[in-house]
């Protein structure tokens, strides 16, 4: 009897088995820019020459295309997860991920799965989360599909997104000398996710307890409801900056700046002292008994943006609210790094949250 040759998903993680899976997929379409491998895809809207050179297609008008799934039990828990809130988060995380190539979003699909456990006013709810995200970043949903499902919700979302081609930005374009930037504050989702796990082991033993939330609103907020920032691109445009390279944190700081320094082909040099951490995240994280350093580098849903800048636009870097200069890009051969608050040197492990990874 011949034995069937079984490999553990395990044993790749997330990231290595979609590169295996996808390995001998070369685009064979002209008008596929960008496939596989960057946060959303890049197509060319048509072109009159079979193969236009970069120049020729400057100015163009490009698509990009994302896609992200959520799962019940995976992604959330629906015991504290309002369907309004899960409505605009699964908007919210396609969409950061069309803000990270540094292009607008303009259509949205929304394909669910359902069992008969929801009535037509839980799903309501759920609508109405995801038209709140559709006006306040104006997209328009224009289709999706609907199906049953034995157990839990599934939903997936695909954002359609415009840029001009030469403003988009890719993971791969940092290089040696660039600065290491990221937007807003990181840790808060994941601190909140796991106050909100506490207090639902909490209320399972004592249903009478009252949730104990109190001083914690900001955390909690990030994780039930993350903002995509659609200012941060905004500010780009205004600054006449464009990031070399650029990633959305939705796996956590350290497995971000692995993506970007791999595919970029470079080393980074990340200062622990200035990776912005908010109080509240902070108090939290030691309240765990957690460095909070550690809620940053491995906690992921911060739906933040993580780029690199050419040194000339530090100063614009520095001047503007909400953004930090983290950290330096440097040599491939120099290794991915970390200076610790206490001065050491140590090497920057991909922490981050990995879909498959054994537990
Ligand atoms: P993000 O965290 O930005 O959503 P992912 O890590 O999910 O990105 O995906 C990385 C890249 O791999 C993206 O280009 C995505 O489209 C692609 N990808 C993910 N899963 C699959 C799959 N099952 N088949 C083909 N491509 C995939
Ligand atoms: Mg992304």
């Amino acid at each position: 009897m011949s034995e069937t040759k079984r490999t553990e998903i395990s044993s790749l993680g997330e990231f290595k088995l979609i590169d295996h899976l996808t390995a001998n997929f070369a685009a064979t379409n002209s008008s596929t820019i960008k496939g596989v491998g960057d946060d959303a895809a890049v197509i060319s809207c048509g072109s009159l020459t079979p193969n236009p050179s970069p120049e020729e297609r400057g100015g163009r008008m490009v698509k990009v295309v994302t896609t992200d799934m959520l799962v019940e039990g995976i992604h959330f828990d629906l015991m504290y997860f309002p369907l309004r809130s899960l409505g605009y988060k699964s908007v919210a995380v396609n969409l950061s991920d069309v803000y990270a190539m540094n292009a607008t979003p303009k259509q949205i699909t929304v394909s669910i799965a359902i069992s008969n456990r929801f009535s037509v006013e839980a799903l309501e709810e759920f609508y109405e989360g995801i038209q709140m995200a559709c006006k306040k970043f104006e997209v328009d949903l224009v289709g999706g599909d609907t199906t049953s499902s034995n157990k839990g919700f599934i939903i997936s979302v695909t954002a359609i997104g415009e840029a001009n081609e030469n403003e988009i930005v890719y993971r791969s374009g940092a290089k040696a000398g660039d600065l290491l930037c990221v937007s807003g504050d990181l840790g808060a989702a994941y601190c909140g996710l796991q106050l909100l796990e506490r207090e639902k082991a909490v209320f399972r033993e004592h249903p009478e307890a009252q949730p104990e939330f109190s001083n914690r609103q900001y955390i909690i907020g990030r994780c039930l409801k993350p903002e995509p920032r659609k200012d941060v691109i905004d500010f780009f445009r205004h600054a006449g900056i464009k990031p070399t390279s650029m990633i959305d944190i939705s796996d956590g700081l350290s497995s971000e700046i692995f993506h970007l320094c791999k595919q970029s082909e470079t080393g980074c040099m990340l200062q622990e002292e200035n990776v912005p951490i908010d109080q509240e995240t902070y108090h939290q994280a030691l309240e765990f008994n957690v460095d909070p350093i550690t809620c940053a580098l491995s906690g992921g849903e911060d739906y933040e943006l993580l780029f690199t800048i050419d040194p000339k636009d530090e100063k614009k870097i520095r001047d503007a609210d909400d953004l930090r200069v983290i950290g330096k890009i440097l040599e491939k051969e120099k290794g991915m790094k970390m200076i610790t608050k206490g001065g050491n040197e140590i090497a920057l492990t991909a922490l981050g949250w990995d879909a498959f990874k054994p537990t």
